[in-house]
């Protein structure tokens, strides 16, 4: 049979397994197998990419892998499956990568380019913090200052988290800080979806390396990435929520307790719940 010539959709697929290759799943390429059958792994991420057709659609976070539904194909036309049903693999969502860390993380990650994102910053803004932690907290994207330092939460409204982990009784470095996007968002403008889709999975293998007992997400960008929502932080701020087995916590992101300062006690009636969680004196004020 001739080789199939060259087209956007073969460039398409070259591109996302790449892709799925820098985020350290693979390698996929085996020569011209079936694209759709030759490896467990991929084939989830695959049918869910809307690029090879599938009879079901995995559960797959539209975030991570946002599709333009095709329609079903008839069965007949479908490749037969490695995998008994791709709805019984693994999605990409839940591949957790044995033995990674931080640091092959970074590496993966790269210089990158991936998103239009890199075309304004001036660092790669990865994460700091203990690679150990219980608690981790998750911003949305560095501002000025930490796109100068390459370092999160370090302008005004990182030194106001700084403050509020101090009044839990922990030091910065007893925590991890990072963010759903790398790069600095011009104007310090909300990340666009795309953005996050791309970004966001280095974020996921970060919370799988570190295995925190809480993660905290410092506005709305951070939970609706991590819960997979369109709803405003308003309906779940303050609840204990599950983010794929760990306690998740939404609370407004310091840049927000600046303009309203009359939120903080709001805050701190959720870090407190974080610290009873973690099993840290919540200190009560003295009576007078
Ligand atoms: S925001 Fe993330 S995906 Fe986009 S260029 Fe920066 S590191 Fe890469």
């Amino acid at each position: 049979m001739p080789n199939p010539p060259d087209s956007p959709l073969r460039e398409r697929i070259k591109q996302r397994l790449e892709f799925y290759e820098d985020l350290g799943l693979g390698p996929f390429y085996r020569g011209r197998t079936s694209i759709a059958t030759h490896d467990r792994t991929i084939a989830p991420a695959l049918a869910a990419s809307g690029l090879v057709p599938t009879l079901k659609q995995p559960s797959v976070p539209k975030t991570v892998l946002k599709t333009t539904a095709a329609p079903p194909a008839p069965a007949s036309v479908l490749p037969k499956p490695l995998v008994p049903s791709v709805s019984s693999g693994p999605s990409l969502f839940d591949a957790r990568i044995e033995g990674d860390s931080l640091l092959k993380i970074r590496e993966d990650l790269g210089e990158c380019t991936r998103c239009k994102l890199h075309r304004g910053r001036n660092k790669i803004v990865f994460g700091d913090g203990s690679p150990q932690s219980q608690l981790v907290f998750v911003g949305e994207g560095p501002g000025a200052d930490e796109d100068a330092q390459g370092l999160p939460f370090v302008g005004r409204a990182g030194k106001l988290l700084t403050q509020m982990i101090e009044a839990m009784g922990l030091q910065r470095r007893d925590v991890y800080i990072c963010n759903v996007v790398k790069c600095r968002p011009p104007g310090n403008r909300q990340p666009e979806p795309d953005e996050v889709e791309t970004c966001s999975p280095f974020l996921f293998r970060q919370l799988d390396s570190i295995k925190p007992k809480v993660i905290v997400c410092l506005g709305a960008t951070a939970f609706q990435t991590l819960l997979q929502t369109n709803r405003s932080i308003s309906h779940y701020r303050g609840q204990w929520l599950d983010y794929r087995g760990y306690k998740m916590l939404a609370t407004y992101h310091p840049a927000y307790l600046l303009r309203n300062p009359a939120a903080k006690s709001e805050v701190w009636k959720d870090l407190q719940k974080v610290m009873a969680e973690l099993g840290l004196e919540v200190k009560r004020p003295k009576a007078k």
